[in-house]
């Protein structure tokens, strides 16, 4: 968390609080919400940008008490799996950027949130889908080379029907088509708006993000710049176009189309 209350009045910003200073706060850091007022510990900004931040143990029932990054991988992982497992297809699901990641552990449904089952209508037979978000999805992608393959069909945001293997390619094998897709990989570089998986002359997948997306994008990932995040995962929903240099790019305009995951938490589990 950013915000905290030092001294038990005034607001303190966990991104102001310089390393050399630490000293000057232990103790003095408790929780903003009126029943917990738990002591907090800050943390500084991590190897992989993610940015400064407040933590301890909240009480139960506290607004500010959220998942942790290892149980926050398991339970997407586990909300892709109970797709696969009980359903005969998958659907993208948009949400927040941030989905998951402040919710509170006693918000129903916020455990084991596992994706929404429900029937529909094919041409002429009932289907059972399952929806999954993109952040799941792509830890999905990184951590099962078979699931990268597996014929299952996939129903993108936009309704664009596909299957797992020809609708979500990586970075690397990327084939260019007229449709919506989704691409994931790993960001190599960035420069301004634009992340790429690739340098420049290796023509890779790159995406372009509106400038007013920008700061959603980084408060869902959790960095302070665009630059923090060389070295993520990311996936990202979309139709491709072509720069003029001949790369694969996509222009972004909505938060909810990309997801991103810093390499060490991809590797969790
Ligand atoms: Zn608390």
């Amino acid at each position: 968390m950013r915000w905290a209350r030092l001294d038990g009045s005034a607001d303190i910003d966990a991104w102001e609080i310089h390393e050399s200073d630490r000293h000057l706060y232990r103790g003095r850091i408790t929780c903003p919400d009126a029943v917990c007022r738990v002591g907090l510990h800050w943390r500084k900004r991590s190897k992989d940008g993610k940015v400064p931040t407040f933590y301890g143990n909240h009480l139960d029932g506290c607004g500010y008490k959220t998942e942790s990054d290892e149980q926050i991988a398991e339970r997407e992982l586990e909300e892709v799996d109970a797709v696969i497992n009980t359903c005969e297809e998958m659907q993208i699901r948009l949400e927040p950027p941030n989905g998951g990641r402040t919710k509170t552990k006693d918000t129903p449904g916020a455990i084991g949130g596992t994706g929404i089952t429900h029937q529909h209508r094919g041409n002429d037979r009932n289907v059972r889908a399952g929806s999954t978000g993109l952040r799941p999805l792509l830890r999905k992608l990184i951590s099962s080379p078979e699931f990268r393959v597996d014929r299952m069909p996939l129903t993108l945001s936009d309704g664009t029907r596909t299957t797992i293997a020809e609708g979500c390619q990586h970075v690397d094998g990327y084939q260019p088509t007229d449709a919506t897709c989704i691409v994931w990989g790993k960001i190599k570089t960035t420069k301004a708006d634009w992340i790429n998986s690739g340098y420049r002359d290796e023509k890779l997948p790159a995406v372009r993000m509106w400038k007013d997306v920008i700061s959603n994008i980084l408060e869902a990932a959790g960095v302070q710049s665009v630059g923090d995040l060389v070295g993520w995962y990311f996936l990202v929903e979309g139709q491709f176009g072509e720069t003029s240099a001949g790369g694969p790019y996509v222009s972004l305009r909505d938060a909810n189309r990309i997801a991103f995951l810093p390499d060490s938490a991809a590797s969790a589990r």
